[in-house]
């Protein structure tokens, strides 16, 4: 009776994961798009056991990320999510894939200033050499040139971000221009130039007039966190071209892994019936083509997703006409004021459709390549939700905030729900009132020797 027992629970486990074996055999996801986010989630759910397609419209496999022209790709310290990814991607006799074709970046070129070939150097292997550099750099006038004040001004609007509470960041700095928040119009032309316009195009790669204060001041931190040695990383870029060292070795290891990836396939219609993609229209080499999934990821830009969306699907999702909002004129532009409201999350109403790209609602925010594969992440963890099943989910980072901030965040958090600024913004006026009367930074450095 006993064994019999044991018998029959043995031949219901057997059935029970044959059949869910079975069931996740079968699923299948297509990705509309082939650019970095499109082959993150085809990595994470191709390891997953997952049957995947990928209809990528141009007719060579390379994305935004990897067109020869722009060949230089930049991996601050701070990324995480693609780095992670990159660690899985086989290359020659790599320990650690293709992430060992990182290179250390010790030079940054400063945008703004006067010397076409000015580099500033950064990170953690900054030699004394490269601090006199530094130093030269702002006592020689034509070159750069910082007041003391306009150096101490904009350090304390870089700590009131530090030490704002997660609330205050979210709703008042993302309603609120970088350049607006660090009062670049009210101070002198070398702030504006050199802090402003200058720091923000080389490392945020955007205007400082139209990012707003959340995007670009946290990102601005987590380089500063990393330059300075407060969190782990280095910031990298490839040691050879993008294809070469990464995007098509990344693409055979899929391949390999049974991924299809289709090029000359545009995407011309999202199928919604009821609340669920029922199936997508893509034109495959010149011919319509319906196809059908268990799931689908968009993983196309902001500016093409936004010419797909039908009216059933907005019906099911009315949140969605927020792409419609962003701005997608230049390349780089996605995190404008306020964008963050207007800008999905990953996992979407419609049951089985979901979105991997730069746009989505992330920890990382600005639009790169960590952020796309930071939101495939987040779609593919959206599809094992759905499909219950027991698979591991993709491993998400939060951005680097330093405990020693702690105290003073919680400080800003009591005065936050009483709705006041935080304790610094009500003083700032009277400490660059005092700072006004202080001394250039040449002077003082020279009052140091
Ligand atoms: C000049 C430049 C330099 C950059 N440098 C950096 C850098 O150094 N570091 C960094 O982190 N980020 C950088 N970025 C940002 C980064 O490249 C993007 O954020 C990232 O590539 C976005 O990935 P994605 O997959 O979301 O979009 P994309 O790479 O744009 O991929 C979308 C894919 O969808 C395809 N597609 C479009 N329409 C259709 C359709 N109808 N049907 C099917 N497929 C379609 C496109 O061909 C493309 O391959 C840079 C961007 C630019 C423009």
């Amino acid at each position: 009776m006993c064994f019999s027992k044991q018998v029959l629970g043995f031949v219901f486990l057997c059935s029970f994961f044959f059949s869910s074996a079975l069931a996740l055999a079968e699923k299948s996801v297509l990705i509309l798009g082939g650019g970095v986010a499109g082959l993150s989630a085809a990595h994470e759910l191709v390891e997953r056991g997952y049957k995947v397609t990928i209809y990528e419209s141009n007719t060579t496999p390379e994305g935004t990320d990897a067109s020869g022209e722009h060949d230089f790709r930049f991996f601050p310290g701070f990324y995480r999510h693609i780095t992670d990814t990159m660690k899985r991607i086989p290359y020659k006799d790599n320990k650690e894939g293709v992430f060992s074709n990182l290179i250390p970046v010790t030079k940054l070129h400063l945008e703004g200033a006067n010397h076409p070939n000015l580099t500033i150097p950064i990170g953690f292997s900054i030699t004394l050499d490269d601090f006199t550099v530094l130093v030269k750099l702002f006592l020689e006038e034509k070159n750069i040139h910082v007041s003391l004040n306009d150096l101490l001004y904009f350090s304390t609007k870089l700590y009131v971000l530090a030490t704002s509470h997660e609330d205050r960041r979210r709703h008042e700095y993302e309603k609120i221009s970088w350049w607006n928040f660090i009062d670049a119009g009210g101070r002198s032309e070398d702030y504006r130039k050199h802090l402003a316009i200058g720091l923000t195009k080389s490392l945020v790669t955007t205007k400082p007039q139209k990012i707003s204060a959340r995007t670009a001041g946290y990102t601005l931190l987590q380089l500063i966190y990393t330059s300075a040695g407060i969190s782990d990383g280095v910031d990298r870029t490839l040691n050879g071209s993008a294809n070469e060292t990464w995007i098509h070795p990344w693409l055979a290891y899929l391949k390999e892994k049974g991924v299809s990836y289709i090029t000359d396939s545009e995407v011309k219609k999202i199928n919604v019936i009821e609340r669920s993609v029922a199936s997508v229209d893509v034109e495959v080499a010149g011919e319509l083509k319906t196809l059908t999934a268990d799931h689908y990821i968009s993983a196309v830009p902001a500016k093409v997703m936004r010419t797909l969306l039908t009216p059933e699907m907005l019906k099911v999702a009315p949140y969605l006409d927020g792409i419609e909002k962003l701005e997608t004129d230049e390349p780089l532009m996605i995190n404008t004021v306020g964008s963050w409201y207007h800008r999905p999350h990953a996992v979407t109403k419609i049951s089985n459709f979901y979105f991997a790209a730069d746009y989505v609602q992330t920890n990382t925010d600005l639009a790169t390549i960590e952020s796309a594969n930071e939101a495939a992440r987040r779609a593919v963890n959206g599809i094992l939700g759905k499909d219950k099943n027991s698979w591991p989910k993709a491993k998400i980072w939060e951005m680097h905030d330093p405990a020693i901030f702690d105290v003073a965040k919680a400080h800003d958090e009591a005065r936050y729900v009483i709705l006041q600024p935080h304790w610094l913004l009500q003083t700032t006026n009277v400490c660059d009132f005092l700072l006004k009367k202080s001394f250039s930074l040449k002077g003082f450095l020279k009052a140091l020797r």
